[in-house]
């Protein structure tokens, strides 16, 4: 069983074969911009009510607290890829339900002046245990799936690696 982290569940939604290098800690090339850009986006924004707090191997930022309610923020480049920053989201609530917390999640999209807040429900909760098996399936796999070019690939650390 592999430890599951929101990064290989919104891989996992993006493409299996990054999650499978993802898992096989093969590390993706750390100066592509996008990846520089998406570093400096989660430093600089919202830090002035950002606390970022780990626990098992979940890191996660909380962005405010509002009347009891704990929010958990998670910020994007962009909202391409909306769906698989939900699932990732809805991961990290997961977990924290698991601990006896109850949170409310909140996708933040700086540059588009956009948010969208996310419900772990027990549909969403059902999707993420199905995603875990999922993940659990394709990194037991003892060569990652072929490469197939999507329109991810262009913004992917590994595409030197899959496309050289
Ligand atoms: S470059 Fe494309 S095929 Fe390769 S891991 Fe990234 S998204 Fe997947």
């Amino acid at each position: 069983m592999v430890a599951i982290t929101g990064t290989l569940v919104q891989s996992y939604n993006i493409c299996k074969r990054q999650t499978w290098l993802m898992a096989h800690q093969i590390v993706p090339d750390q100066d592509h911009p996008y990846i520089e850009i998406g570093r400096l986006l989660d430093e600089e924004t919202y830090s002035r009510d950002k606390k970022k707090i780990s626990f098992e191997n979940v890191v996660i930022d909380i962005i405010r607290s509002d009347e009891g309610d704990i929010v958990v923020g998670e910020v994007k480049k962009s909202s391409k890829a909306q769906e698989s920053a939900r699932l990732q989201l809805a991961f990290y609530l997961y977990k924290l339900k698991q601990n006896g917390i109850d949170a409310k999640g909140l996708l933040l999209f700086p540059e588009e002046r956009r948010r969208m807040p996310v419900e772990l429900d027990s549909d969403l909760e059902q999707e993420l245990e199905h995603i875990f098996k999922g993940i659990n399936l394709v990194v037991s796999m003892s060569v990652p799936p072929p490469p197939q070019k999507i329109g991810y690939c262009k913004n992917c650390g590994y595409r030197e690696f899959c496309w050289a």
